[in-house]
């Protein structure tokens, strides 16, 4: 048994009357003002001195905004002393870019009235509360607030957001749970894959949702529409919001899938899941619509996954990515794939295997057995859960044991790419777990 902490977010709907909805907005256009002015007078500090800003310096500039104009007093003190935060971590994730010599891109950027979304209220210290059905805002007023489900745990920041004309208020909370120990007798590797959403390592597959595509469609023409009219319009502005409307749409209908998805997998006899090491940096350059959309929907599937695995007492291991397509799972044998490549056909062993079936494999072999001489990097542990690092060999090797069998199983599973890729959507089947 084991304690751990957990930190969740709660979204839920907020009515402000007109009275307070204009509170609201005034503050997140302060918030926003009091951003760029702080930034406007770091970058004078910052000059041309490779230094981070100190907290000092912060303080003395909000001290100073403050008395050049008072109205910024209207903004809760904590939610001030966040934006504060918000702008030193900008800082910070800029100096380090410099550091790893990629440049000087990514320095903390004026934010416009569109970007400026949410006010923070970081701590629970008396700025809110919820009674009955109704949220209580220090400096905004009271409202009513849909608790369409109940808060576990200690609440521990609120979040006020605006998103496509409406309100939401958002609690992160923290649990202390127990964890009970599970054995891991059943570990899977899962392929996050372009044609299907996810291939596992015992040849289950779940296909994409259909509705990706339809939303797509939508973001897409209004994206164009957005492109295309005058810029400051008011019917440009109009179209900005319907284009948000849509994000909105598409993202809660992701959500919902997502969470049905992770719920399947960890009650599916599963004991632990092995994942590829999401590589960010090329997430975030990204620009094509149709791949940041899914990159976006893999790196949420692996929070919730992680989030509910762990809750579970089980593992999320990340690997290194590298090579997993171009692995032959039978006999190590590293060949060209390109992307185009459905089928892996060793021409070393001759094993022909779905691409995505085969590289679903080696992740599962690589977090089962991270020292192996094909691999130049250990696996990674996802997930900060469980004591530290010494529990990594430990679990390696008992696992190793307990799934050798398993692999061997799944070797002489000779899928052909036609029984490989037989694939379910998540409606039709409680999650169909493929028979070996
Ligand atoms: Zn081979």
């Amino acid at each position: 048994m084991i304690n751990m902490e957990f930190k969740k977010a709660y979204k839920f709907r907020i009515y402000p009357d007109a009275r307070r909805q204009s509170e609201i907005d005034e503050k997140l256009i302060l918030a926003q003002k009091f951003y760029n002015k702080l930034l406007e007078k770091s970058i004078g500090a910052y000059g041309d001195g490779n230094k981070s800003v100190s907290m000092a310096t912060f303080n003395r500039f909000v001290k100073e905004i403050i008395s050049e104009n008072a109205n910024y007093l209207k903004l809760y003190s904590q939610t001030r002393c966040e934006i504060e935060y918000r702008l030193k971590k900008a800082y910070q994730n800029f100096f380090r870019r410099c550091k790893g010599n990629k440049g000087k891109n990514g320095f903390p950027r004026f934010k416009s009235k569109d970007r400026y979304n949410s006010l923070t209220y970081p701590q629970d210290n008396g700025s809110f509360s919820i009674e009955k059905n109704r949220l209580r805002v220090s400096r905004i007023g009271t409202m009513q607030i849909e608790l369409h489900r109940a808060i576990e745990g200690q609440i521990k920041t609120l979040i006020i957001k605006r998103e496509a004309g409406k309100y939401y208020a958002v609690f992160t909370t923290s649990t202390e749970k127990v964890i009970p120990e599970v054995k891991n007798t059943t570990p899977v590797g899962i392929d996050m894959g372009l044609k299907t959403f996810a291939v596992f390592s015992d040849g289950t597959a779940i296909t994409k949702p259909n509705f990706r595509k339809d939303s797509r469609k939508h973001i897409a023409k209004w994206q164009r529409i957005v492109a295309r009219r005058k810029k400051g319009s008011r019917r440009r502005q109009m179209a900005k919001e319907r284009l948000n409307r849509e994000y909105q749409i598409a993202n809660n209908q992701q959500e919902d899938y997502l969470h049905k998805i992770t719920n399947q997998l960890v009650n599916s006899g599963y004991t632990s899941f092995a994942v590829e090491k999401l590589q960010v940096q090329n997430m975030v350059r990204n620009h094509h619509l149709a791949k940041s959309i899914q990159d976006a929907s893999w790196s949420r599937f692996r929070q919730l996954l992680s989030y509910k695995a762990e809750s579970a007492g089980m593992e999320v291991i990340e690997v290194n990515p590298k090579d997993t397509s171009r692995i032959c799972s039978n006999c190590d044998n590293i060949q060209d794939m390109p992307l185009s490549e459905r089928l892996f056909l060793c021409n070393r062993c001759g094993m022909q295997k779905d691409r995505d079936y085969n590289a679903s494999i080696n992740i599962l072999k690589r977090a089962l057995n991270p020292s192996s001489s094909n691999f130049d990097s250990l696996a990674v542990k996802a997930t900060a859960g469980h004591a530290g690092s010494h529990a990594q060999g430990d679990m390696a090797s008992a696992v190793q044991q307990a799934s050798k069998s398993r692999i061997d199983e799944l070797r002489t599973y000779s899928a052909n790419a036609e029984e490989a890729h037989t694939l379910w959507r998540w409606e039709d089947v409680t999650y169909a777990k493929r028979g070996i």
